[in-house]
């Protein structure tokens, strides 16, 4: 048995990259030129095409069989629900440059302003309601809070 042997053939398997999926993949060898592979099939997408060196990309999930199930383990204990609002929240968060401020009830605040609330964390001010309601996303849920009226 060579299993470890590096003679190509045609009929056999080799690395190579995949134009179509853009990646390192698996490819069978169709034709071979002067010891090398010239044709090849990519065992993902079926399609047929010449050889390519391996370019380094990487498909997460289809190494080795356990190369993937290391891959999906730590993903396994915590099986936690990603809401929508969390999302969305994490994206604002990270999108406004602001300071993060104490929430008071007596403070006036603007749309995108950071907001710290002492029960529900940290927030973003989506929409100023009426003159003195703001509703910010937190990360669990958008509230409506009383703020002073913007001052003239
Ligand atoms: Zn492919």
């Amino acid at each position: 048995m060579n299993t470890t042997s590096t003679a190509l053939t045609v009929g056999k398997e080799i690395v190579s990259y995949c134009t179509r999926c853009k990646m390192d993949l698996g490819h069978t060898i169709m034709s071979m030129i002067g010891g090398m592979p010239s044709r090849v099939i990519c065992r993902t997408c079926k399609s047929e095409h010449n050889f390519k060196a391996k370019k380094g990309v990487k498909e997460p999930g289809a190494i080795t069989e356990s190369a993937s199930k290391a891959a999906k383990s730590p993903r396994a204990p915590k099986a936690e629900k990603v809401i929508p609002v969390e999302l969305e929240w994490m994206k604002q968060i990270n999108a406004s440059p602001r300071p993060v401020r104490p929430y008071a009830a007596n403070e006036s605040f603007k749309i995108g302003d950071r907001v710290n609330h002492p029960t529900f964390g940290e927030g973003v001010v989506q929409k100023l309601i009426h003159p003195n309601k703001m509703e910010i996303i937190f990360r669990m849920d958008i509230k409506v809070l009383i703020h002073a009226a913007p001052k003239k």
